[in-house]
């Protein structure tokens, strides 16, 4: 099959809610993919954040091969001992309670806004609904999810969106305090906003919000779907801000590269949802949960931690030594680069031409490399960045 057979058939059969850079991946290893002509990329990009050990990782193939040879799924009626196991780990690793398993971000975000309003419903009845999100945030694309993201672009054509989101500036403690009225249940927000352009919160906003809510006994719920999962350096993100939330969601990097998602409870939300209350078919898939149980054991350790910290910090040392660069920012291997063209989707598909595959967000060039990324995979890929940019 060709590329050109294949772009066709994207065309005439697949619903157009991508624009796609002209290549057509088919195998992978490491930090390396190959395209359909057996073109290699170095890939900056892992997914979005998804294959956290790389293309076809030996332990995770095995784990994720054995599991679909054994049992390939059973219904949540019944109990599962990778589910139970996964869930166990995830509390250990993150000081949280109880753990909900789903499939995707939006899915684990959906269940935190419904454990938000159930707690305040069963404690305070109908009188505290909503939900403080921030504004230039992403939380998903279902209608509530996305009527949740602090963004105008994406409350188009879906009307009506879900009710009783209200937006606060990122960073401005006075603003947040303001939209902290007596009918809010929970403030939402990502700690490093991805989708928003690798914008951090600042630490002491973030204190500042913990210390707002434990007051008001409004819960403090973290969007941990792209910063998760050993992504900043921390297993968490929020682990590094000193803070412990009451809900914390999870999904790109957890399975390594099969659909799982994770909403994570603390004290106060760790009983909130009751049978009947909540649920998913395949949610807590044994092949998903087989693959999350093997990148948790290998990306939890604090020596794999501590690498995804300098590798990240060498790729944002070596980024600003890069002519047309003009800021590197992030935290571990969650980077963003603003150029000094600000020409961010032209330079990314120059990249691809050059045999790199990179993300955008916003006006940035992003990077989300597999986690157990090589010095040298990085270093060519680096050159390769070099060569376009300073073209
Ligand atoms: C990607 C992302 C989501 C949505 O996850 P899906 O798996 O695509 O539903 C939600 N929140 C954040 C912060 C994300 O980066």
């Amino acid at each position: 099959m060709t590329f050109e057979t294949i772009k066709n058939d994207e065309q005439q059969y697949m619903v157009h809610a991508y624009g796609r850079f002209p290549v057509a991946l088919v195998s992978g290893k490491g930090a390396t993919a190959v395209d359909v002509d057996g073109q290699e990329y170095i890939d900056f990009t892992s997914g979005i954040g998804v294959n956290s050990l790389g293309y076809c990782d030996a332990g995770w193939t095995k784990a994720v091969s054995e599991q679909a040879a054994t049992l390939q799924h059973i219904s949540n009626l019944y109990y599962s001992p990778l589910q139970t196991e996964v869930s166990k780990t995830l509390c250990g690793l993150s000081g949280m309670q109880k753990v909900f398993l789903c499939n995707s971000g939006a899915e684990a975000n959906e269940c935190a806004i419904k454990i938000a309003r159930k707690y305040s419903f069963d404690k305070y009845g109908g009188s505290r609904q909503k939900i403080v999100t921030l504004e230039n945030s992403f939380h998903g694309r279902t209608v509530t999810t996305l009527a949740a993201t602090g963004q105008d672009v994406f409350h188009n054509y879906f009307f009506p969106f879900t009710e009783g989101f209200v937006f606060a500036k990122a960073n401005d403690i006075a603003d947040l305090q303001a939209k902290l009225t007596d009918d809010v249940c929970a403030v939402f927000m990502e700690l490093i906003q991805g989708e928003g352009g690798v914008m951090p919160l600042s630490k002491a906003f973030v204190e500042a919000a913990a210390a707002l809510c434990r007051e008001k006994d409004i819960l403090l719920m973290v969007d941990e779907v792209q910063t998760g999962i050993a992504r900043t350096g921390h297993f968490f993100c929020y682990q590094g801000y000193g803070i412990q939330p009451d809900v914390v969601t999870a999904a790109k990097g957890l399975g390594g590269g099969l659909p799982i998602g994770a909403c994570l409870c603390g004290e106060k939300t760790a009983d909130v949802m009751t049978p009947g209350t909540h649920g998913t078919t395949f949610g807590g898939n044994p092949i998903a949960c087989a693959a999350a149980k093997e990148v948790l054991s290998r990306v939890s350790t604090e020596a794999f931690l501590q690498e995804v910290s300098e590798k990240g910090a060498y790729i944002r040392e070596k980024l600003m030594t890069i002519g047309n660069v003009k800021e590197a920012r992030g935290q571990g291997m969650m980077i963003g680069i603003v150029t000094e063209k600000d020409n961010a989707k032209e330079m990314a598909g120059k990249c691809l031409a050059n045999g790199l595959l990179i993300l955008t967000a916003k006006n940035l060039l992003r990077l989300l490399p597999p986690l157990t990324i090589t010095y040298e995979e990085i270093d060519k890929g680096l050159a390769i960045l070099k060569k376009t940019m300073e073209a």
